[in-house]
């Protein structure tokens, strides 16, 4: 008649015709019960216990027909306990997923644990010999014409590759919002390209230093209108990450799109005198007088957008400016 017992768990909780009412029930830890009405447990001195058929079992040594009130209270810190055990236990395993799960190839869909696999990275993100300042293919890694003909605000400039078939697919879905692990996955492409410009390939030419790294690392803000319908910024996605992982702040706050109202009350009087035109405003700048500013973003189409926000970050007294973008328009 008996199935196999836990010695965690009671035996006494479902309804049953053998557990009329008043009924005496020994559980497995020996505790005796009464059963009442409906099947619902009472403790021998006649309080409800209440207790659901999940709950954690009360620690030995404190029967709870004996003290049924202290008994209760174990057996709640002890769910309490549980469902705090359980979160950790969660979260553990979503880690251990990341980690040892594998998964698609964003661009191959080969089965391994990267968001890119290993024989597409060497295929696609090949370091090429790109303008220092612009990240155009550049033969050599010389300064392009159109950099040469007018330097930008820019002192430096990093990219993983073209934003070209199969790349853009990338970014894309990221920007759909269907696949963020990308901008984590850029981030640590960026770090590792930062710390080794040429990792895994001969260098064209003497390795480019992107050393000393920026202070502070700021995203390309979105315009407010588009941060309401997407939900987030791919720019700060990568950014946040990449700061973590390089060890250097970040801050989605200092820059701002001009016009958008949730910023304007961050400016001082000084700043709004000095934010008169242009496409950004800086919000703070004593977070970046001085400062060498990593700009990051997810795509460098003309480069407008990131020269604009140089040229504002150096008016407010950024003396230094890497832009560190996933892809780059060729
Ligand atoms: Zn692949
Ligand atoms: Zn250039």
């Amino acid at each position: 008649m008996n199935g196999p017992q836990r010695m965690d768990r009671p035996q006494v909780y479902a309804p049953s015709p053998a557990r009329a009412e008043g009924a005496v029930v020994r559980t497995a830890e020996g505790a005796v019960v009464r059963t009442a009405e409906g099947g619902a447990v009472r403790t021998a001195g006649g309080a409800p216990a209440h207790r659901p058929i999940h709950a954690p079992a009360r620690p030995a040594g404190i029967p709870s027909a004996d003290i049924p009130l202290a008994g209760r209270a174990i057996g709640a810190i002890g769910a309490i306990g549980a469902i705090g055990a359980i979160g950790a236990l969660a979260r553990r395993a979503g880690r251990m997923c990341r980690t040892l799960l594998p998964s698609a190839c964003a661009l191959c869909g080969r089965v391994q644990a990267e968001v890119v696999c290993a024989a597409c990275v060497a295929e696609h993100f090949a370091p090429e010999p790109r303008c220092p300042l612009c990240a155009l293919r550049s033969p050599q890694g010389r300064r392009c014409l159109p950099c040469r003909a007018d330097p930008p605000p820019i002192d430096a400039a990093l990219t993983l590759g073209d934003y070209a078939p199969p790349l853009d697919a990338l970014v894309l879905a990221l920007k759909r919002g269907v696949a963020l692990p990308h901008a984590r996955w850029f981030a640590e492409a960026l770090a590792d390209r930062l710390a080794d410009p040429h990792a895994g390939t001969p260098p064209a030419r003497p390795a480019a230093s992107y050393r000393p790294w920026p202070d502070l690392l700021i995203p390309i803000p979105l315009a407010r209108e588009r941060l309401a319908t997407r939900g987030f910024n791919q720019a700060w996605e990568i950014a946040r990450p990449l700061g973590r992982r390089l060890g250097i702040p970040s801050d989605a706050t200092v820059l701002a799109r001009r016009g958008d109202a949730a910023m304007q009350h961050l400016l001082n009087l000084n700043d709004r005198l000095a934010n008169v035109q242009g496409a950004f405003v800086v919000t703070r700048r004593a977070a970046i007088e001085g400062r060498h500013i990593g700009i990051v973003d997810d795509v460098m189409t003309t480069g407008a957008t990131l020269r604009e926000a140089a040229y504002v970050l150096k008016a407010h007294g950024a003396v230094r400016i890497t832009v560190l973008c996933a892809l780059r328009t060729p």
